[in-house]
């Protein structure tokens, strides 16, 4: 198993910079620690990971169904799940120059920064607080959600009753959640906002550990199905002193980023606690009676817990690739071809009169059906390494032959290979392609003598 990543973390944030996925936030203003914003192509590459998310854990489930609870809750709900108490991290300051770290990322070190001796350590809160209306006093502090678990917790009750669901079932929620993380940094890896993808899956005690061990699986083959390399995923179960006080096992899926392993998700078998913190502090029964058995119980949890940022950013690594073509260097993000941001380019051979009105009425059409980007600036090899870089699939190329023979050329990105095709049909042989179809059903055709070959 490779120790060391293969790719440079510079060359993805500058990838990302000059194409348009992320930016500094409040860039212009020189810009807010941490924070950062998805361009163009970031916010439809966070799309696709959250919709395939989505239809793995929603869509093609029965047992399963989504929420989208507000970031602002009651103060107590955080009472209850122990975040007011417990969600701290051990802070410590350089006498010398002043900067705060996370005593656990130091070992006991010195200051990373200078050398300069630390403070002890004091516990700090990770919850953002604010006032809610216009009195800014204790009794109207409320937090920011530092996950968006707990909004499924106080809802367990309203979704199995109005859903009709039955154990074992799950409720699955994508949201923004806020940590006032006291070192932050590797890019959109660790960020004080953040996006989350959780499920709590309720199960009947002493069935947990069978469904812990399936949701460890499952989750972690969902990464593999969107084309991560399994050389760079690996599973790291926590040791019984590093597990929180809630729960009885967790895994993390680690990838191999390019500052080493790091958490991408964490699999927590969270027993009873949250349900049963809930119900006491609220005084709700949220036990759940079985009808089959006549017993009442409150059910056990097993927590996926996703970041939609760090898997951005694992699939944005894991997909980056440089190779050399006839002496030019091709920068190609091999993304799946469900998250690649654009699925398809027209590309018209030249600006030339007669190719416009086609290329434009097939850009007319494909755009109905697939994020589609039209491109006829500069010459035809230039616009492929564009869309290489983006992780284009597919590229459409209308050439000259195409107004006689009504046909154009597919051109595929990993590959390269090119197949030319009739213009009727094209939304239906591209649909099938983007939906995993063998590039090479038909044979390769070679597109010299038109102008569209890859150069
Ligand atoms: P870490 O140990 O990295 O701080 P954690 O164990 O506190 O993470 P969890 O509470 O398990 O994280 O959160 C679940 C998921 O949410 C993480 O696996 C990660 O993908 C995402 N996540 C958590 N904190 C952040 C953050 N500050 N920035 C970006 N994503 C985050």
């Amino acid at each position: 198993m490779p120790e060391q990543c293969k790719v440079d973390m510079e060359k993805v944030v500058s990838l990302c910079k000059r194409r348009g996925f992320v930016f500094q936030s409040s860039e212009i203003y020189g810009g807010l620690g941490s924070c950062w914003d998805y361009g163009p192509l970031g916010v439809e590459l966070k799309r696709n990971i959250k919709n395939a998310w989505w239809r793995a854990v929603v869509q093609e489930r029965d047992d399963i169904v989504g929420l989208d609870s507000s970031i602002m809750m009651h103060p107590q709900v955080w009472v209850a799940s122990g975040h007011v108490a417990g969600f701290s991290d051990p802070l410590v300051e350089c006498k010398v120059c002043h900067l705060r770290w996370r005593a656990t990322d130091l070992n006991g070190k010195r200051c990373p920064d200078c050398g300069g001796e630390l403070t002890e350590p004091r516990m700090f809160n990770l919850m953002f607080k604010t006032f809610m209306g216009p009195v800014e006093d204790d009794a109207h502090v409320i937090y920011l959600r530092p996950e968006t678990a707990q909004g499924i917790f106080v809802n367990f009750e309203n979704v199995m009753t109005t859903s009709r669901k039955k154990l074992p079932f799950g409720i699955a929620q994508i949201g923004k959640s806020f940590r006032n993380e006291i070192t932050t940094g590797n890019f959109i890896f660790r960020t004080r906002e953040f996006e989350q993808m959780e499920i709590e899956y309720f199960v009947k005690p002493g069935t947990d550990e069978h469904w812990f061990e399936y949701w460890v699986n499952e989750r972690f083959n969902w990464y593999l199905s969107l084309g991560i390399k399994p050389e760079n995923l690996r599973l790291r179960r926590h040791a019984k002193e590093e597990l929180a006080h809630y729960a009885k096992d967790c895994y993390d899926i680690e990838y191999l980023f390019p500052m080493g392993w790091a958490e991408l998700e964490g699999i927590a078998n969270r027993g009873d606690f949250d349900l049963r913190q809930h119900a006491q502090q609220s005084g709700k029964d949220l036990s759940y009676f079985d009808d089959e058995t006549g017993e009442r119980y409150i059910p056990y949890v097993i927590e996926p817990s996703a970041g939609v940022d760090r898997s951005a950013l694992a699939f944005l690594v894991d997909a980056y690739d440089e190779e050399v073509v006839e002496g030019e260097k091709r920068v190609i993000l091999r993304l799946h071809r469900d998250l690649a941001p654009i699925k398809v380019a027209v590309l018209p051979l030249s600006r030339n009169e007669r190719l416009v009105p086609l290329a434009k009425e097939i850009y007319g059409e494909l755009r109905r059906y697939f994020m589609t980007q039209y491109d006829d600036a500069q010459s035809i090899g230039r616009r492929y390494r564009r869309q290489d870089e983006i992780g284009t699939p597919f590229c459409v190329t209308i050439d000259f032959q195409s107004l006689e023979d009504n046909q154009v050329t597919i051109r595929e990105r990993d590959s390269m290979a090119q197949i030319r095709l009739p213009i009727k049909g094209l939304v239906e042989t591209l649909r099938a392609k983007l939906a995993g179809e063998s590039f090479a059903t038909q044979p390769l055709w070679t597109a010299k003598g038109t102008g569209a070959v890859d150069q």
